[in-house]
């Protein structure tokens, strides 16, 4: 009997552990099905030349509504890098938002040498468009050169194109790239004498009102005042000295040293393009955001818009200033008002919970290398000119011709096809021949033929990143890879484009709908960004995509 009420017992307990077993997989399975709500607004942001540690140095300097609300609130991918070079913005934007490397999207630098036409272009001029907003030459421009989509575009096909993407940034690379190529408008700055939005024939035949009205306004102009820093200078302890020999300034004041009368000093600094090199860019690029919200009525209806936004004043002032300098502390400080000005006018506009954000940058910089050598860690510069020259000699004695090296860019050397043919040589044999030779050379650390891209596939290393950012059709002929922090550069401030952590490090947060909050050390590839919004809204992804959706950042 007691044996049987066992029997009974344990019989019954099994009934209800595989009935509660199934209960449970039927819940999961309908939850895993059920479509998912998405955010009524993507915004990403991309911050030029943002290094990861700009996040941590300043972040007691902080207020609580921008980047700290983004880390605290948010996720926050602490190891994130690019996978491929050249770091550069437009490789740099449109990576991000395609989610492949230039191998696929074919952006492989701002500007590159184009084998078929035998001359450089720039990555998004077009000159089958006309400017819109301005007579100047300034906007014709579009995203055709770009091979593959974005997560914008693949929400335009998802959504009957009842989703809009627009595109903003000073630069004009930084607003078309993103947006892509189904975009409702991409607007970026003009400044000389102008000051205002423009855009192109790619996108529309004029600006629409609320465009025309904010270049009507007094809101750019207002900016060309004193730049001081935002806070006591006594009290910005995470840079070094205001005056100091590493820093470029502005012409017209010998002195980079704060305070700077932008107003008095915009005439022999492109008049309103001064603005681009101070926060002030960056004040502008959000007051324009938050005026598109509410011009193109953005994340009020049933059908997810993208805005992509892109401040590149930050790029400007380190490229000047370095990125240990005051200038760029203050940057950062008045940056962060900003964000915290964009996310608040989020939450009014669209509402809180209703919105996604990314902040990532299009790559980082290096310490100013006249500095790094002061403190005896090895860096140095790459005169390119006399490389140039010292290559040049070397193929007159070792092929008995002037003209074999047709172009040298972005760290390429392009041969002169015709050429080769027309004296016959060997591809294979010249590219090897160059790649002994120019590996003896100063600051020269590693060389490649551009056979060796097409035919070794890379795992690790310099060398994957050299293949992910080598594009068959446009790269060039040998491509080499100079010492850590030699850069070919003058000796004041910052630049960025190599293979190295402080170009590769940068940002990674995520915020608002769909996201939980967390960090990580685990490595992500910016690659994966756009992945990751896709999934998000449940659409697919990036033609070319090859990053992953980073899964642990969902809610
Ligand atoms: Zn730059």
């Amino acid at each position: 009997m007691k044996n049987l009420t066992c029997s009974v017992i344990i019989t019954l307990l099994f009934v209800f552990t595989i009935q509660a077993q199934q209960q449970n997989s039927k819940n999961k399975t309908n939850k895993d099905n059920t479509i998912q709500t998405q955010p009524k607004l993507i915004v990403g942001i991309v911050v030029d030349q943002m290094r990861y540690d700009y996040l941590t140095r300043f972040y007691n300097k902080y207020s609580n509504g921008g980047f700290k609300r983004m880390m605290d609130e948010g996720f926050n991918c602490k190891n994130n890098h690019f996978n491929y070079v050249p770091t550069y913005t437009a490789p740099g934007h449109a990576s991000v938002y395609t989610g492949t490397t230039p191998n696929y999207h074919g952006i492989i630098g701002n500007n590159w040498y184009d084998k078929e036409i035998n001359k450089t272009v720039y990555c998004t001029d077009d000159d089958s468009v006309q400017s819109i907003g301005t007579t100047d030459d300034a906007g014709k421009m579009s995203p055709t050169r770009m091979k593959t989509t974005t997560f914008a575009d693949e929400n335009r096909l998802y959504t009957q194109l009842r989703g809009k993407t627009i595109g903003i940034a000073l630069k004009d690379r930084g607003a078309i790239l993103p947006a892509g190529h189904t975009a409702n408008a991409a607007y970026w700055f003009h400044g000389a004498d102008e000051g205002r939005w423009i855009s192109s024939t790619f996108y529309m035949k004029q600006l629409p009102q609320w465009v025309q009205n904010f270049n009507a306004s007094n809101q750019i102009k207002s900016y060309l005042k004193e730049w001081n820093t935002l806070y006591d200078i006594a009290t910005y302890t995470e840079s070094g000295p205001d005056a100091n020999t590493f820093e470029g300034g502005f012409n017209g004041k010998d002195a980079a040293t704060f305070p700077y009368d932008l107003m008095a000093l915009k005439d022999k600094n492109s008049g309103f393009d001064i603005l681009k090199a101070t926060p002030y860019g960056n004040s502008i690029t959000a007051d324009f955001a938050l005026a598109a919200i509410d011009g193109e009525a953005l994340g009020k209806d049933e059908f997810t818009d993208v805005l992509a936004v892109s401040f590149s004043s930050p790029d400007y002032v380190g490229h000047n200033f370095g990125v240990n300098s005051k200038e760029i502390q203050d940057t950062y400080l008045r940056l962060d008002k900003d964000l915290e000005r964009l996310l608040n006018g989020l939450d009014a506009k669209v509402g809180k919970g209703n919105y996604t954000v990314f902040l990532t940058a299009d790559h980082a910089a290096i310490e100013v290398p006249s500095y790094l050598k002061s403190l005896n860690i090895p860096a140095g510069y790459f005169d390119g000119r006399a490389f140039k020259e010292k290559l040049s000699v070397f193929m007159k004695a070792r092929f008995n011709a002037e003209d074999l090296v047709e172009n040298i860019s972005n760290n390429q050397i392009f041969l002169n096809r015709s050429k080769l043919l027309e004296m016959d040589l060997k591809l294979d044999d010249v590219q090897e021949a160059i790649v002994n030779e120019i590996i003896a050379y100063d600051h020269i650390d590693k060389a490649y033929t551009g056979m060796s891209m097409i035919q070794t596939s890379f795992t690790k290393g310099v060398e994957e990143l050299i293949q992910n950012g080598y594009n068959q059709k446009r790269s060039g002929d040998v491509i080499y890879v100079l010492d850590p922090a030699v850069i070919s550069y003058g000796l004041t401030g910052s630049t960025h484009g190599s293979s190295f952590n402080y170009d590769t490090h940068v940002p990674l947060l995520f915020y608002g709908h769909g996201i939980k909050q967390g960090h990580t050390y685990k490595k992500t590839h910016i690659t994966d960004i756009a992945p990751t919004m896709s999934a998000i809204l449940g659409i697919g992804f990036p033609n070319a995509a090859t990053g992953q959706p980073l899964e642990f950042v969902f809610d």
